[in-house]
């Protein structure tokens, strides 16, 4: 029997999350859920999952959480603040975390599972593009096990027989030539660029194909999220940034795709549904059901492939510029997105100053090349820093 941390659960993955382990309760079993706003919906899934632990932000989430709960049956414990967050995941009954809180706040919870050795199942990818050093070294170090839920890096994860059960490469697996990162191209991948400067926030979280949070949908449509995707593909599969590729595919049916040596491309498709990849990882090394209903090829028809242009997605020609310069501009370019996503969704400002942002950030760190980022407080001091020079920069652009 799995006992699961759900980090973030009643966000789009933590819900999906659930809905798989509805499908299998003889082998998965809650014992933690979290969430930081959303404190009602946490106290009805924390009931039907008999979660023996919440952790919530802070005290008046607490007694909130004790208002909403609703049957007579016992609280589970409730606990409090950041730091429960990395001691829940440590305990010795927990066997799987499933890392969902968007953002670097994901960051030191992820951290915690890795080094205390558990089966961490990543949907936060922004805790590897901030440290990709030091979180695949504390899964070495300490035995974890690291098992990519983003659908594109658990395409390629499926079409690597021999990528070792989830653990932390050090080079590249043996005849692969390429990975092939596909991307939909997000809502404005057709719209007339000069158009672009006047998207509101709802537009650019219309995704086509996929259901996701906010931050995440607005990544989608800059293509910073492939962006961050290619760090993270750069980390999961020690691939250098010159090997991996990105291709858009409008339809998002085919995950992503591995390249070999003898010219081989080994694909994952399936429906734009992220239970498949989260029952993926939940069963890995077995194949479980996921909810997810038959694909019917003739019906789609066809898949189309085409090259990302930089001009109209300048946060993906960014990014690649950052995993180049190194970990201090990849913490600004994470750190600086975070920060002007957030103002972009307030309506402070324009979707097209998201971009300019994240270079005035990149720009600032290229100054701090040296910095010793060996620590998790190091990382985090470095990203504190960054959003301060972001929400600078945002003020002098409010529209
Ligand atoms: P979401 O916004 O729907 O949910 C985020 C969850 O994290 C919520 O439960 C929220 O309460 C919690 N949270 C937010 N801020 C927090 C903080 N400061 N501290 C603790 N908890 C906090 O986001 P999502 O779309 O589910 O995405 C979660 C992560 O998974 C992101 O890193 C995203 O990039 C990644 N991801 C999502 C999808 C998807 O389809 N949604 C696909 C691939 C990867
Ligand atoms: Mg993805």
């Amino acid at each position: 029997m799995q006992q699961i941390c759900i980090l973030g659960s009643t966000g789009s993955i933590g819900k999906s999350t659930l809905d798989v382990i509805s499908r299998h309760t003889d082998t998965l079993a809650v014992y933690a859920l979290s969430a930081y706003n959303r404190i009602e919906a946490l106290a009805r899934q924390a009931h039907t999952f008999h979660a023996k632990v919440v952790v919530v932000p802070t005290d008046a989430a607490a007694a909130r959480f004790r208002l909403a709960w609703p049957g007579a049956r016992r609280l589970p414990d409730i606990r409090v603040g950041a730091q429960a967050l990395c001691d829940t995941v440590q305990e010795d009954v927990v066997t799987t975390v499933m890392a969902a809180i968007v953002g670097a706040a994901g960051l030191p919870s992820t951290l915690a599972a890795a080094n205390a050795g558990k089966r961490v199942l990543l949907a936060n990818k922004e805790a590897l593009v901030a440290a990709g050093g030091l979180l695949m070294q504390a899964v070495r170090a300490n035995g974890a096990q690291l098992l990519p839920v983003d659908s594109e890096h658990n395409a390629i994860f499926q079409c690597m027989p021999e990528c070792d059960a989830g653990g932390a490469p050090l080079e590249p697996a043996k005849g692969v030539r390429r990975l092939l990162l596909t991307a939909s191209g997000g809502p404005f991948r057709t719209a007339a660029l000069d158009a672009l400067a006047d998207v509101t926030p709802a537009q650019a979280c219309a995704h086509p194909n996929w259901s996701m949070g906010q931050k995440i949908s607005v990544d989608s449509a800059t293509m910073v999220n492939k962006g961050l995707e290619v760090i993270e593909a750069h980390w999961l599969f020690a691939m250098p940034p010159d090997r991996i590729q990105v291709v858009i595919h409008p339809q998002s049916i085919v995950h992503s795709m591995v390249e070999y040596l003898d010219g081989s491309i080994l694909a994952q498709l399936g429906q734009p549904d992220m239970r498949t990849p989260i029952a993926y990882s939940l069963g890995f090394p077995d194949r479980i059901d996921s909810g997810v209903g038959l694909m019917d090829l003739a019906t789609l028809g066809r898949l189309d492939f085409e090259e990302p242009d930089f001009n109209r997605f300048p946060c993906l020609k960014l990014s690649f510029d950052a995993l180049h310069a190194g970990q201090p501009a990849c913490i600004a370019l994470n750190a600086a997105n975070e920060v002007a996503v957030d103002c972009f969704l307030k309506g402070k400002i324009r979707y097209t100053e998201i971009a300019r942002i994240i270079e005035g950030c990149l720009d600032h760190a290229a100054g701090r090349a040296s910095t010793t980022l060996d620590t998790l407080d190091d990382v985090l001091a470095l990203d504190d820093q960054v959003r301060q020079v972001a929400r600078e920069l945002c003020l002098l652009k409010i529209t």
